[in-house]
């Protein structure tokens, strides 16, 4: 049943806003929503929409299909009470349920945690849901700066518009708390480029930084009409950035069944890139040593790429290697940039 519909108040939503628009319903005790973007076209609107499942209720960070080395570093930062940890990857990919999952993981009955939204979803037990309020001139920063005036343990944000916000976020996290946010660039090394780019002082990134965490989800081949073949050698060939031997010998695919609706997919399965931020890696982005140095320093502390991740899914016969370079962006795929 459709119990909620979020509009603009002007009509028709504004660029910025409308990405952010919801649309609310149960069915029973389960709560979804559906995210919208209108695109104006020259006869008429065309609108994607993206379901977001119950999880945001009730969800853990062990239901996320998370890899053991990403699920121990995520639960190793969040021990730590204070520092920041930026989830990363392209908008569309499950950042919201990841973020809610951390912060139900360390939220406990004295813990105060909030939240500060764009607009607010399905509201999830024990948090602290702050919406901005746009529609009277405040603006992001303002608002953080009202969020942290109420002292939280522990705060989380949204994609930082500027380096006003982001710097706000940064010192906070600095002070002893907890701080979380979403910043949305290719991959782990690229977002904390992305920092440094915004014009952030190297010194803050370094010593507040925990985590960096980029996720994409990939749809998963459908179990039902699974079959398999080898690639041929005119199809390795048009993978020149990617060493052959790294390459699955055998490609699965989904060759369409009812069950898909001819698709050959069914379901998701999720890669991920856990980089947390040792001594090496705080001394690099301090020396603002980024891109391909980071890159390859980040490789030496046991970093598995978002690549080897999803060839390891691809190996598996969990997704495609079509799905896998056409959803990551290639310059993470190939490992430059
Ligand atoms: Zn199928």
């Amino acid at each position: 049943m459709l119990t909620q519909v979020i509009r603009t108040p002007h009509g028709r939503p504004s660029p910025s806003q409308q990405a952010r628009d919801r649309i609310f319903f149960r069915n029973g005790a389960q709560a979804f929503q559906y995210t919208y973007h209108i695109l104006p076209t020259l006869y008429g609107d065309s609108m994607l929409l993206y379901l977001h499942g119950p999880e945001t209720e009730t969800s853990d960070l062990r239901n996320l299909d998370m890899d053991t080395r990403t699920l121990a570093c995520f639960t190793d930062a969040l021990k730590r009470h204070s520092g920041m940890i930026y989830l990363t990857g392209l908008p569309g990919h499950g950042h919201t349920a990841t973020c809610y999952a951390a912060l139900q993981h360390v939220q406990t009955p004295d813990a105060k945690v909030i939240v500060l939204e764009h607009s607010v979803g399905p509201p999830v037990s024990g948090l602290t849901h702050v919406p901005l309020r746009s529609e009277i001139g405040q603006t992001y920063a303002a608002a953080l700066r009202e969020v942290l005036l109420h002292h939280p343990d522990v705060f989380a944000l949204e994609e930082p518009p500027d380096r006003e916000t982001a710097s706000q976020a940064l010192h906070a996290s600095a002070a002893g708390r907890l701080a979380l946010s979403t910043l949305y660039a290719a991959d782990t090394v690229a977002c904390i480029s992305a920092l440094l780019q915004m014009g952030l002082s190297s010194l803050l990134v370094s010593r507040t930084l925990t985590l960096v965490v980029a996720q994409y989800r990939l749809r998963r081949i459908c179990t039902q009409c699974k079959t398999s073949t080898p690639p041929s050698d005119t199809v390795l060939k048009s993978f020149p950035s990617i060493e052959t031997a790294r390459i699955p010998s055998t490609w699965y695919f989904g060759a369409g069944c009812e069950q898909c609706g001819m698709t050959g997919f069914h379901d998701h399965v999720m890669v991920y890139e856990a980089l947390p931020i040792d001594a090496t890696l705080r001394q690099a982005i301090l020396e603002e040593n980024v891109g391909e140095t980071l890159r390859r320093k980040a490789a030496l502390t046991g970093c598995i790429s978002l690549l080897d991740a999803g060839l390891e899914k691809v190996a598996d016969g969990a997704t495609t290697m079509d799905e896998l370079l056409h959803t990551v962006p290639l310059t993470a795929v190939r490992g430059t940039g």
